[in-house]
């Protein structure tokens, strides 16, 4: 058997880089910060995507895609746009190549410069927001609630396989709407969604939200976000949620008719979740063994090994198991009867083990003679022989329980790490042990930078399910009137 991968206490950042490698879900590729994600990986990201994808048209929206190239000029529309994204952008300058006279290989042919440069897109707004304008005329246009699923470049000096890259797969939604107040609405309603997919599906719990303002989107009034608590105990923003107020609308000029037939610019929302997922889901609960998945989002849940000397007993084995398999894949179940002879059980055990399946059954000639058959979960690892009759039943319970049960314990994992903290001795103490600290913020700046400065620690969000409370700043000693979230980040 391989190597077991580093543990994560021994080394988090490792084990989460092997067990990527090992689980084959992904690898890093020859271009810089780019990755190549393998079938398995890919099943898991085509199951996020099917899940969010179904609550976007739930709330109403439909898919629709827009241009990879953004010309320059759109880009700059929107003062603060441009300036946040300027520093990392991929820009495409000519559109041709040609053979060099001295033989020396392929070059760019100086006489195909585009008259104005592209940008890869590292978010839609403004090619999206140009199309806008020739959809939008009257107060009957809107709502527009449009998505989009598509790849974006952002030119990160930092990478981390899934949870920063370079390019990445997301969504994207771009709505407009005929006042604030529904834009606002819209914003909120889909970090709920967000929410709810993350702790639903991904069993990942989520502290809902919003940024300060030096920590915004570029070109939004506001941004919120959900946080969750990695088991290193950093945090990762998971997904955001903008409003936009009016910047785009007036970037590009995109006005209704009111019914009282006046001209008024539109109010806009985006909201984008990324294969950044991938790594919260990694991270949040597998363990030193491999892969801990939510049933909801494994794509193998049930895993069934035979354990046999002969033929004859396989073929046994076999005839009893078929059945079943049809059983669970009629309620619904995916399963995978893996009879191949290629691999030694143990073998099996730990690669299911290490790819996260959520069930294994193992049924040998002892079971079959009983009756029963062995089952294990992947979580606890805990297994049990029980009764073959009626299986189909308990696998559904027990995947219920899996799922509940994974999100039941990364929340106690989070309440168990997250601290009041009311001293900058206390927060330099515990920051540097992990967790998330509520502690009370002054609301400036300056007072958020330096703390970042001195701790690395940054202001996650301003949680919405915090009490006001009267307090005074852990750093600045000013008065403030409620906690805000605090972690060191991904
Ligand atoms: P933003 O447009 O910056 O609000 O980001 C939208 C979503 O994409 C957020 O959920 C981010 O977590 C995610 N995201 C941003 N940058 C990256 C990146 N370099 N790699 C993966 N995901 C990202």
């Amino acid at each position: 058997m391989a190597k077991a991968i580093p543990s994560r206490s021994e080394n988090y950042s490792e084990w989460y880089n092997e067990l990527i490698k090992r689980a084959d879900l992904a690898e890093n590729s020859a271009v810089r910060g780019c990755m190549v994600i393998k079938p398995y990986g890919f099943s898991i990201w085509e199951k996020m995507q099917r899940a969010l994808d179904d609550m976007f048209k739930e709330t109403g929206h439909t898919n629709a895609y827009f241009p990879l190239f953004i010309p320059k000029s759109y880009l700059s529309k929107e003062a603060s746009h441009v300036e946040g994204f300027a520093k990392e952008c991929a820009v495409v300058t000519h559109y041709r190549l040609k053979n060099a006279e001295d033989g020396s290989g392929v070059i760019v042919d100086p006489e195909a410069k585009l008259e104005e440069e592209l940008i890869v897109r590292p978010t839609s707004e403004t090619v999206i927001w140009s199309t806008y304008k020739n959809w939008i005329q009257s107060y009957r246009d809107l709502p527009l609630l449009i998505n989009q699923w598509a790849n974006v470049v952002r030119w990160e000096m930092r990478t981390r396989i899934f949870l920063r890259t370079a390019e990445f797969l997301w969504q994207e939604g771009h709505t407009a709407h005929a006042t604030a107040e529904e834009a606002e609405a819209e914003t909120r309603q889909m970090l709920d969604v967000y929410a709810t997919f993350a702790e639903e599906w991904m069993g990942v719990p989520v502290v809902r939200g919003a940024k300060t303002p030096s920590e915004r989107f570029a070109g939004a009034v506001d941004t919120l976000c959900i946080e969750a608590m990695m088991q290193d105990g950093k945090a990762l923003q998971a997904g955001t949620s903008h409003f936009l107020g009016q910047n785009f609308a007036k970037a590009f000029d995109v006005q209704f008719l009111n019914k009282q037939n006046q001209l008024e610019h539109v109010w806009g929302t985006s909201w984008g979740v990324s294969t950044r997922l991938m790594g919260a889901l990694i991270m949040a609960h597998s363990d030193d063994d491999g892969l801990v998945l939510p049933p909801k989002l494994a794509p193998i849940q049930v895993v069934i090994v035979p354990i046999y000397r002969t033929d004859e007993q396989l073929d046994s084995i076999s005839a009893k198991v078929k059945p079943l398999v049809q059983e669970l894949k009629k309620a619904g179940i995916s399963v995978k009867f893996d009879d191949s002879d290629a691999n030694k059980p143990g073998w099996k055990f730990a690669e299911y083990e290490l790819r996260g399946v959520p069930v294994r059954l193992a049924m040998g000639a002892r079971d079959l003679e009983n009756g029963t058959v062995e089952i294990a979960r992947r979580d606890l690892k805990t297994k049990e022989t029980v009764p073959f009759e009626g299986l189909t039943e308990r696998i559904k319970a027990l995947l219920d329980d899996i799922q509940a049960s994974i999100y039941n314990k990364a929340k106690a994992f989070r309440e168990a790490n997250t601290f009041k903290v009311d001293t900058f001795e206390q927060f330099q103490e515990q920051i540097e042990k992990g967790g998330f600290i509520l502690a009370h913020w002054d609301g400036t700046a300056e007072t958020e930078d330096a703390i970042k400065e001195a701790t690395k620690a940054t202001i996650r969000c301003i949680p919405f399910d915090q009490e006001p409370e009267d307090g005074v700043d852990v750093f600045s000693g000013k008065p403030s009137n409620g906690r805000v979230l605090f972690a060191r980040a991904y």
